[in-house]
């Protein structure tokens, strides 16, 4: 089969880490029998000195018209002092609402031979973690109605409002769904439906869309407070984990902190088509951009996201899942992940290693 692959290289460590999941997917091609043809469009700083604009209107086009599309980072000391709407990340953003994606997965998987770099304690996390949240990304707080104003005494005050309609609770169960379907048919919706008219609503279609087109996976509720102290207290019981953008925003990164290192996660964002857009949650690193230490590995594993849920390759999947893990078991770290006793290699040599390994 043939796939094209939009690739936004971004900033600092951005070209690097694209490179070493390009290596990993030439690999996976070859063995597979799969083309994969690479475009390389601009967005973020790159795109800024370039063209004037964090994203041309050529990089839209071609990225709506790819099978999918992989980003490195944005962003750099350099674009640091433009105004908001100016700088790099306005890119990125852009990009998700030209796609219009409005799921973010972030898996925060903690492999068993990292479990020491974890800062919860050893037995919590020996066997290793892996929580999947699926977090609504277009909706909710972050893009209600706002105001801020100065009542009759003079007092300042502002609001925010958390608003969700059926339509947009029910396609994101169906992306939670979808992926616990592939896995242990568990979802967990997390909400506060004991404060929050919003939260009841969300609870209550989260049950009747699941129940009504996917009777085999069961629903489980936890309340968001609860489920801050649960990702600490016993984050391996965890699976596939629904939830509104703000709860999402907040319980990811505490997911991604449990596996002690950001140079391992990936996540995707995907809305009703297979073009999804997929990335490592680290942004350019630029205090190491340039100096081949940088870890290649949460961008390799979005790109074998992008495998398994836009082109439903699920063994090349679990191919590049697997010939990480071996590269782990042989001791191999970049520095981030580096502890005494280990092999260091450099951000180049461990894509090398994984690519060997396919
Ligand atoms: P960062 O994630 O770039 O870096 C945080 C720390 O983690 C740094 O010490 C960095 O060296 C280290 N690090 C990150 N990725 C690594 C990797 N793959 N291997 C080894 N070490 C790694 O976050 P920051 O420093 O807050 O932001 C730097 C720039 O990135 C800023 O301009 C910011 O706006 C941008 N940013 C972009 C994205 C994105 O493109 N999605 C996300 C977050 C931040």
């Amino acid at each position: 089969m043939n796939y094209n692959i939009a690739v936004l290289d971004g900033d600092g460590i951005g070209p690097e880490i694209c490179a070493g999941a390009i290596k990993v997917l030439n690999k996976v091609g070859e063995k597979f029998g799969h083309n994969f043809n690479f475009e390389h469009l601009y967005i973020g700083g790159c795109s800024i000195d370039k063209f004037g604009t964090p994203l041309p209107q050529e990089t839209i086009d071609k990225c709506l018209k790819s099978d999918s599309v992989l980003l490195g980072a944005v962003g750099g000391y350099k674009w640091d002092n433009l105004p908001g709407n100016e700088r790099p990340e306005k890119g990125l953003l852009g990009i998700r609402k030209a796609m219009n994606l409005y799921s973010n997965i972030r898996p925060a998987k903690l492999w068993k031979s990292l479990a020491k770099a974890s800062p919860l304690k050893y037995d919590l996390v020996k066997n290793g973690v892996e929580i999947i949240i699926v977090r609504e990304l277009i909706g909710g707080i972050y893009f209600g109605e706002r105001y801020k104003g100065v009542d009759e005494n003079g007092v300042e005050y502002a609001w925010d409002t958390e608003k969700y309609s059926v339509p947009e609770i029910e396609r994101i169960t169906k992306i939670a769904c979808e992926m616990a379907l592939k896995r242990s048919k568990k979802v967990v919706s997390v909400d506060k439906a004991n404060v929050l008219e919003s939260s009841r609503l969300w609870r209550k279609t989260v049950h009747e869309y699941a129940a009504k087109h996917y009777p085999e996976i069961t629903v489980e509720d936890v309340l968001v407070d609860n489920m801050a102290m649960q990702i600490v207290k016993n984050p391996a019981q965890f699976d596939v984990v629904v939830t509104s953008n703000i709860f999402g925003d907040i319980l990811s990164d505490e997911a991604a902190q449990v596996t002690g290192s950001i140079g391992m996660l990936a996540s995707s964002s995907l809305g009703d088509s297979k073009c999804g857009l997929y990335e490592p949650i680290h942004g350019s690193a630029p205090d190491i951009a340039g100096k081949d230490i940088a870890n290649p590995i949460a961008t390799i594993l979005a790109a074998a996201m992008m495998l398994r849920d836009s082109f439903d390759l699920t063994d090349e999947y679990a191919a590049i899942e697997n010939a990480i893990q071996s590269v782990l078991d042989e001791n191999f770290r970049t520095a981030d992940i580096y502890e005494e006793g280990k092999i260091k290699v450099s951000g180049s040599k461990m894509a090398d290693l994984i690519a060997q390994k396919i």
